[in-house]
């Protein structure tokens, strides 16, 4: 069976094609520069084969058309027609409280996505322009919208309410949404799997730590608690992003500087996070870890303070899940981060979290990295966000 999984941005279009049971990707690629003026960088992992094209794109149809014709391509085709494409599942940033799980896109579905609108103004609207630009390339393909937003919908209010004034939750929806769901789902789904199947009162907290990161709360295989919040500007200090600060902080800058709401925003979103903390050397890991090895501290601090926080977050949440017997790293650092790992884990001793220093040396596998004896297991499990969307575009197509 193949599914094609596309996620689309405003200026570029991923995508994948997959077999859900299997997992296993006959092809993928990336659309860059769509309205400018376009290139497709596409690979066929069974031939180790990559091609790049440059194709005008003007608008996301161009792209999804040139995404379609590689896919039936002489030399990098792996189907032999569209017929062959099943199904098409759609990564959608904000689902709002609408909802709670995937759906099959019909007129409906997208009203709802074109008034999540306000709560994920730039993604929203490159989602939507993925999958109309699908509908009318392949009209009649069954397509499904797989929300970011949707496993945290099981939050209680005290965990999702702001303390603000009723009026700004009843009018205008702002409350925390939390994103990421469709790794925390897929992570801590596995998780279980690998506890031993009992999900009930299993309580896991899931680290996915990348260029963006949050974290999860899971009690029972649902979502109690998650660090990001109406966007995903919250929780830990990021790649590029902030994270949590006091509100005033932007105040102040936005009144002496005399920036905009919007322009501060970007400020927090785009050049904040470890690339400030580094006094901007990088906001990429691993270029942070070979700066601090060389002695420069403002790299060391940017490591200490996102380990910091990620540390600070386990304690609360395992605090909120009243125990936990899981915790799981996912994502780029997560997974492949071992000094990261170890620098979380190491106040946490007293909760019961133990390392071993061998097992945790492990990069892009799923592996237990915890002590035989330690009382709370601790997992690498590598996240596969496609993996979940063409597995629920499937299940709700009735493949
Ligand atoms: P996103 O999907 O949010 O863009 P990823 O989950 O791909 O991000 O994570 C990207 C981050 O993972 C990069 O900042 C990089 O520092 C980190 N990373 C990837 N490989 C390694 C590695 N081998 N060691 C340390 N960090 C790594």
């Amino acid at each position: 069976m193949n599914i094609l999984v596309i996620n689309a941005g405003s200026s570029s279009l991923k995508y994948q094609l997959m077999d859900p049971a299997t997992g296993a990707v006959s092809a993928k690629g990336l659309c860059e520069r769509i309205g400018l003026d376009g290139r497709l960088t596409h690979k066929v992992p069974a031939k180790d084969a990559k091609v790049t094209r440059d194709i005008p794109m003007p608008t996301h149809s161009e792209a999804i058309s040139a995404v379609l014709e590689i896919l039936v391509d002489a030399e990098y085709g792996v189907i032999s027609s569209l017929d062959e494409v099943d199904a098409v599942g759609h990564r959608v940033l904000h689902g709002g409280v609408k909802f709670v799980e995937s759906c099959i896109i019909n007129e409906a579905c997208k009203e709802a996505i074109r008034e999540c609108i306000p709560l994920g103004p730039l993604h929203n609207p490159a989602n939507l322009k993925g999958i109309e630009a699908c509908e009318q390339v392949m009209p009649g393909k069954p397509q499904v919208a797989v929300f970011d937003t949707a496993f945290h919908m099981t939050m209680a209010p005290k965990a999702y309410r702001y303390a603000i004034p009723t009026e700004y939750y009843e009018n205008d929806h702002l409350r925390r949404y939390g994103f990421h769901g469709t790794s925390h789902r897929f992570v801590s789904k596995r998780a279980a799997e690998l506890m031993g199947g009992q999900t009930e009162d299993l309580k896991v907290i899931v680290c996915h730590l990348g260029n963006g990161s949050s974290l999860s709360a899971v009690k029972g295989g649902k979502c109690q608690d998650t660090s990001m919040g109406l966007s995903p500007l919250a929780g830990l200090p990021m790649g590029t992003r902030s994270g949590d600060i006091d509100t005033c902080v932007a105040q102040f800058i936005m009144n002496k500087y005399g920036m905009s709401a919007d322009e501060c925003l970007s400020m927090l979103n785009k050049k904040s996070g470890v690339l400030a903390l580094s006094n901007g050397v990088s906001s990429d890991f691993r270029d942070l870890e070979a700066g601090a090895a060389k002695g420069d501290e403002a790299c060391q601090l940017a490591l200490d303070k996102f380990r910091y926080e990620t540390c600070k977050y386990i304690g609360s949440y395992a605090a909120a899940l009243g125990g936990l017997d899981c915790l799981v790293f996912t994502a780029g650092v997560g997974e492949n981060g071992p000094e990261t790992r170890a620098e979380i884990c190491k106040n946490l001793a007293f909760m019961g979290v133990e390392l071993d220093p061998q097992r945790n040396l492990v990069r892009g596998d799923e592996a237990l990295i915890s002590t035989d004896d330690s009382k709370v297991k601790v997992w690498v499990i590598p996240t596969n966000e496609e993996l979940m969307i063409a597995q629920d575009t499937a299940e709700l197509c009735g493949k």
